[in-house]
């Protein structure tokens, strides 16, 4: 029993200023070993956010690739969501960001600089995940939205509870910020997650964001705080957001259809309708 739980410890110091929450931290754990910083890894402290995938191919092990020469180029503070049909590899492509595995072939930058020439530390310091999967620890409400910046006072982490719309659910529990969640608290609904999730990032600011939108649907009133509370986070970042539902993200900058590993089509939701492919074949499955 404690073996499994001081690996998670151990993968949980190396993100202290880093991801906030993580997909399949357990795979994670498998996948650590393989990346680490390279030699001529530099700190590198501020970032503005252009993001650049250049002839990216990546298959996991001995599996068939997963994505195929995948060119995409983000500028700073731009909204892309990428869709398409599950298993196309959207998460997969947006782990290669933070080097959660590292490409086959091609690479990928930031502000020109590729990410392997990055410390993991300072790489993972300028992206922010925010899914409904969120990893929560045993703790307080406080604890586990100042997660990424353990030294933020009060004021600043009930600012980023309102800005998450989360500002009704902390008050009306009696202990506030000192309110125990996950095991032995109180269990939050997976809006209630998210939205913890989206007020960690508000703290964390980051200047790369990306975005695993929940597959499960949720009632009218959430879902619509949920897309507040994400705007308000999508601000002024570069954002990348796994759609999978397309209502959401008709105001994308651009959107970025991913099939079977690579890039087929792009551009805004009006250019891709009028286009008559894949995006307008997507769109007319859930909309009819
Ligand atoms: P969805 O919309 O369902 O989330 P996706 O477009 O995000 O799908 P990925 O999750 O990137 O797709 O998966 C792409 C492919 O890679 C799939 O065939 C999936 O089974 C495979 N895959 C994903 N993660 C792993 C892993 N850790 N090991 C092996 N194969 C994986």
């Amino acid at each position: 029993f404690l073996g499994p739980i001081q690996q998670i410890n151990s993968v949980i110091e190396t993100y202290p200023k880093g991801i906030a929450g993580f997909k399949r931290y357990l795979e994670l754990l498998e996948a650590e070993p393989d990346v680490d910083d390279t030699p001529q890894a530099k700190s590198i402290p501020h970032v503005k956010g252009d993001i650049a995938f250049h002839d990216v191919s990546f298959a996991y092990g001995e599996h068939k690739p997963t994505l195929d020469q995948v060119n995409l180029e983000i500028q700073a503070g731009q909204t892309v969501a990428l869709v398409g049909p599950s298993g196309a590899g959207k998460s997969t492509l947006c782990s290669l960001i933070p080097r959660f595995y590292d490409v086959d072939a091609g690479h990928i930058s930031i502000d020109g600089i590729p990410v392997k020439d990055m410390t993991l530390e300072s790489l993972r310091s300028h992206i922010g995940i925010v899914q409904q999967d969120i990893f929560l620890f045993d703790g307080s409400i406080r604890e586990n939205i100042a997660y990424g910046k353990l030294d933020a006072p009060d004021e600043e982490i009930w600012q980023a509870i309102r800005r998450a719309q989360l500002e009704e659910l902390v008050q009306s529990q009696p202990e506030g910020l000192d309110t125990l969640i996950g095991e032995r608290g109180v269990k939050l609904s997976g809006g209630q997650k998210q939205r913890l999730s989206i007020a960690r990032m508000i703290l964390k600011n980051p200047p790369i964001l990306i975005l695993d939108e929940a597959t499960s649907a949720l009632d009218t009133e959430t879902e619509a705080a949920i897309q507040l509370a994400l705007s308000e986070l999508a601000q002024g970042r570069t954002t990348l957001i796994i759609a999978h539902r397309l209502a959401t993200i008709r105001h994308a900058d651009r959107i970025v259809v991913v099939e079977n590993g690579s890039v087929t089509e792009q551009g805004s939701h009006e250019e891709l309708l009028a286009r008559k492919g894949s995006y307008s074949r997507l769109h007319q499955a859930q909309f009819g």
